[in-house]
Formats: C-alpha cells, sequence, structure tokens
C-alpha cells in the first residue's frame, strides 16, 4: 500500500509523504482514500490456510489494512522500522513500557512526563514489582549516576508535558547505549515532523496520536513507532495486550496525517506569535516556550528540532484565585479542558506542585497552558486581553 514502493526512484520530503503514505488508488478503484475495512471474522479459503494462519490478515482485532496503511504512512514520516497503533497515546505509553520490563527491573522516568504516565508507573507497574525513579528533565548525561544493575530503560518526553523542559536526548541517547538499555520517548509535542527521534538514538517513539495526527479533537488514538531493534518486542506486546483501534478512528487518524504539515506550520506560527505577544505583558511572568530565546534550553531545541507546535505554557504574576477565575471563565475563544492538538484553542491551569518528586516547581503565580489553535491570532489576542481586563478588576475589586 505505501507509496515508496512505487515512487522510491528519490527521496520524497516530509509533506509529501504525508500525503501519499499509506495509500495506492490504482488497488482501490481509483479512489483516492483506501477504504475503511470494518471486521472482526477473516475468513479462510482453506483449512490448511487456516491451520498456518496463511493469509496476511487473520482477525480484526490483530489487523486490518485500514490500520496497516496508517502504520505504514506514521512509520514512513517518523522515520522508523514500524509503527503499531493503539486505542489511545496512553495505551501506546503502557504497551511501550511493557515490552521491556518484567518483575525487579527498575526503570528512569522524567519527572516532567505527562501525569498519567507517572501514575502508570507508581500504581501497575509498582504492583508487578518494576521500581521507577523519576529524574530531572535537565540531567543530560549525569543520568548515568541513577543506572544500577536492573534498570532497563529511560523513558523520556521532550519538551515536557506543562511545563517544557528540553532534555538533552543525544546525551541521555549515549548513555543508554552504554549500558544497553532501552530509550522511550513520548514525541507528541513535536508530532512525527518536528522531531526525528530515529536521528537522536530514540529506540522507541510514541504519540498521542488523539493530538496532532488527529488533529480534530474528533478521535482518541496512539501510535508506538520502533527501529527494528525494538520492533518485534513491540509488535509481540500489543498482540498480547489486544491493542485493536476502530476503523473509524483509525480512518481519521489517516485523514488527519494528510494536513498535518499544513496545519502544524500554522500552529508554529500563531503560536510564537502569541508567545511573543505574552512575553510583553505585564501581567506575564514567564512564558515557557522553547522556540523562543528566552527559555532556558533554547539552544538545545534549536539544535535538535525541526520546528515548534502551538502548545506552550505561561506563568502570570500572583494574583488571587478569584481573579484569575473571571479571566478563565469568560474567554469567548479559548475553551478550558483536557488534551490539545486540534483546529481550536485551549487553555488550562496547571499545578506540577502537586505531583513532581524528583524537582521542585517554582512559580509565584499561577500557572496557564495554551494551544494555539488555527483561529485568526489578532482574535486570539483580544479574547486573552479582555480576560486580563476581567483579571485587573476582579484583583482590584
Ligand atoms: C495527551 C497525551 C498523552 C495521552 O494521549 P491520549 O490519547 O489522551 O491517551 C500522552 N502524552 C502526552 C504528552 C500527551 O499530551
Amino acid at each position: 500500500m505505501s507509496a515508496s514502493s512505487k515512487k522510491s526512484s528519490r527521496a520524497l520530503r516530509p509533506a509529501t509523504k504525508l500525503v501519499h503514505s499509506g495509500r495506492d488508488p490504482a488497488s482501490t478503484y481509483g479512489f483516492v482514500n483506501p477504504p475503511v475495512y470494518r471486521g472482526s471474522t477473516v475468513l479462510f479459503p482453506t483449512v490448511e490456510k487456516l491451520w498456518k494462519r496463511d493469509q496476511e490478515y487473520t482477525y480484526g482485532r490483530s489487523s486490518t489494512p485500514t490500520v496497516k496503511a496508517l502504520e505504514e504512512a506514521i512509520a514512513e514520516i517518523e522515520g522508523g522500522a514500524a509503527t503499531a497503533v493503539t486505542t489511545s497515546g496512553y495505551q501506546a505509553i503502557s504497551i511501550a513500557i511493557f515490552a521491556f520490563v518484567k518483575s525487579g527491573d527498575h526503570i528512569l522516568v522524567s519527572d516532567s512526563v505527562y501525569y498519567p504516565t507517572r501514575r502508570f508507573c507508581d500504581h501497575l507497574l509498582a504492583k508487578l514489582g518494576v521500581e521507577t525513579t523519576y529524574y530531572d528533565p535537565l540531567i543530560g548525561a549525569d543520568i548515568e549516576t541513577l543506572v544500577r544493575p536492573n534498570t532497563r530503560l529511560i523513558f523520556t518526553e521532550s519538551p515536557g508535558s506543562q511545563s517544557f523542559e528540553v532534555q538533552d536526548i543525544p546525551a541521555i541517547a549515549g548513555v543508554a547505549a552504554k549500558h544497553k538499555l532501552w530509550l522511550l520517548l513520548d514525541n507528541t509535542w513535536a508530532s512525527p515532523l518536528y522531531f526525528k527521534p530515529f536521528d537522536h538514538g530514540v529506540d522507541v517513539s510514541i504519540q498521542a496520536a488523539t493530538k496532532y495526527i488527529v488533529g480534530h479533537a474528533d478521535a482518541m488514538l496512539g501510535a508506538i513507532t520502533s527501529n527494528t531493534r525494538a520492533a518485534e518486542r513491540i509488535a509481540q506486546t500489543k498482540e498480547l495486550l489486544g491493542a485493536c483501534p476502530g476503523s473509524e478512528e483509525t480512518f481519521l487518524g489517516m485523514r488527519g496525517l494528510r494536513t498535518l504539515a499544513t496545519r502544524l506550520d500554522h500552529h508554529q506560527r500563531s503560536g510564537l506569535e502569541m508567545a511573543r505577544w505574552l512575553e510583553a505583558r505585564p501581567e506575564v511572568a514567564r512564558v515557557l516556550h522553547p522556540a523562543l530565546p528566552s527559555h532556558p534550553q533554547h539552544d538545545i531545541w534549536a539544535r535538535d528540532f525541526l520546528g515548534a507546535s502551538g502548545l506552550f505554557s505561561i506563568l502570570l504574576q500572583p494574583t488571587p484565585n478569584e481573579a484569575l477565575a473571571a479571566m478563565l471563565d469568560g474567554l469567548q475563544l479559548f475553551g478550558m479542558g483536557f488534551s490539545w492538538g486540534g483546529y481550536e484553542s485551549l487553555i488550562i491551569p496547571f499545578d506540577p506542585t502537586t505531583y513532581r518528586t524528583a524537582t521542585s516547581w517554582q512559580a509565584e503565580g499561577p500557572a496557564l497552558r495554551l494551544h494555539i489553535g488555527l483561529e485568526d491570532v489578532e482574535d486570539l489576542k483580544a479574547d486573552l486581553q479582555a480576560g486580563f481586563e476581567r483579571m485587573a478588576a476582579a484583583a482590584k475589586s
């Protein structure tokens, strides 16, 4: 199905791959998009074939042509050997970790990791006898001091959820290679386009495809992309855990992928413009956006990443909760809710002091995470400006 099979005479650029991967109109009656295969039962023509499982598809839970098309497309764009799509980003994380650990093992996980990843480690993994040590996301090559004889993997996420620390992935990869540890990365922020994990020593890259790949806030989906060394273990673990994304969701992931380059480019430009505008506002103490020169790890970001998506955080000057509520409750365009990566702008307050263990979180005022959607930035600025005015009025009263 992959376009690479018939157009491999020259290397295609990422935006072109997004449009042409995972489909082959000549084999689908000329229709541009592959059909959506729905199904559980797959028939075998002979008992001999059934005994040997001798055909490409054997049961709906294992795979369908729809699933395979999306897997091929993501693997090609992210640059891995194989992709396994899952029902959610969270499921992609749990399967990827399960693939490499057993009872008695130890793992290293970033202190700035997506909170549910931490919950998975602290509850399910701990119950199964796998111990987690959280590390400072700025640790770099010093992560070697935390490696034990039973350490199996390092789970990174860069930039960190909510707090946006950029990790020195190549330095961490050097330690992982030296001690034969698996290196996993939650690459959702950058999407498969703006960080190329396999060029930086990562073994397994995780996408919450729910975010930028689906891109329209209308489906849940995850993707685990691996290098050759890790691919078989991931495929096996996915099969053993029965991860089986629905046909519609898989199709929506494929549909989202087609426009990913265009959307991300817009998220990037609007996100940066909003970040710069916020940086100049008196209400804002700091903007945590890796592409701003003021970001403490801006140099690492500029060295390793190919772009910035539309998600970042701001720290406000100290303000009472009622004033913050007056700002947030009256917003007309920014919605308040979890997830991100869709066409619409979002904002949520957050507080890392409640869960960090390896590092402490220092901020005087409230923290807000923003996702800049595809609206006109002038309208978004006006929405926040009115919010800041409500905040000031409420703080005075
Ligand atoms: C949302 C998110 C996930 C989980 O994805 P779901 O599809 O919501 O399960 C994982 N990692 C990061 C960084 C996320 O933002």
